[in-house]
């Protein structure tokens, strides 16, 4: 069976990948490399971003290496946080727990929203999906999820942007989820949904 480290070091959507992960390989994640360097996050975009960590880890670990990268793109802010939605608050996990940088993050959206009509708080998730081998890169698939973005934070579940983006179909904003129903709608799910049978047959079709 197959090895595949999943290069993520963000529990929230550790959660959410390994919920979708039914896919015949022995799954690793970062956790099972203490020493490993991190790989920097400074591309324009986020293909460039997810390429850079999945060849990255790949190359330190010499496994096959599955990156997300992933972030909230807002109209009215031409495009921003976008690939720097991590940060946009200013803080790392370095200094500050994840909880409060996820708060920052999205205080200062609403902040710089303040005056923007509903009809114009419109807004994506997106997800760039990149496997690759420590020579090159063997799969790639993107998702997206439409949405607006409210005024007020509501709800527990999820993390990072979640409370503060509302899924009109579903009169309910992603916090408001369970991990199952935000898989179903949400940018990383759509990218799963088109990486697993693409995954499948890759595997099928290399030796161990
Ligand atoms: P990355 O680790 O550089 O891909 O940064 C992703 C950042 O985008 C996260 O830290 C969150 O702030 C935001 N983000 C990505 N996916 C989601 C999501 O599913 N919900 C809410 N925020 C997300």
């Amino acid at each position: 069976m197959k090895t595949i480290l999943v290069a993520t070091g963000n529990p929230g959507k550790l959660v959410e990948i390994s919920a979708m992960l039914d896919t015949p390989a022995l799954w690793l994640t970062l956790r099972d490399f203490p020493g490993i360097q991190e790989v920097q996050e400074d591309g324009q975009t986020f293909e460039e971003n997810a390429r850079k960590k999945a060849l990255g880890y790949a190359g330190q670990t010499g496994l096959w290496t599955l990156a997300d990268d992933s972030g909230l793109v807002v109209d009215a802010l031409k495009g921003e946080p976008g690939v720097h939605s991590a940060r946009f608050c200013g803080h790392s996990t370095d200094t500050t727990d994840r909880k409060t940088i996820d708060r920052l993050n999205y205080e200062k959206v609403l902040d710089l929203l303040r005056n923007i009509p509903g009809s114009r708080r419109t807004g994506r998730f997106v997800c760039h999906l990149c496997l690759a081998s420590p020579q090159k890169i063997l799969l790639e698939t993107h998702g997206q999820c439409e949405g607006l973005i409210l005024d007020t934070p509501r709800g527990e579940n999820g993390f990072g942007y979640d409370p503060i983006f509302f899924v009109p179909s579903l009169n309910r904003t992603i916090a408001e989820l369970s991990t199952k129903e935000k898989n179903a709608v949400s940018h990383r799910g759509n990218a799963f949904i088109q990486f697993k049978p693409m995954l499948r047959k890759l595997l099928e079709n290399s030796p161990d």
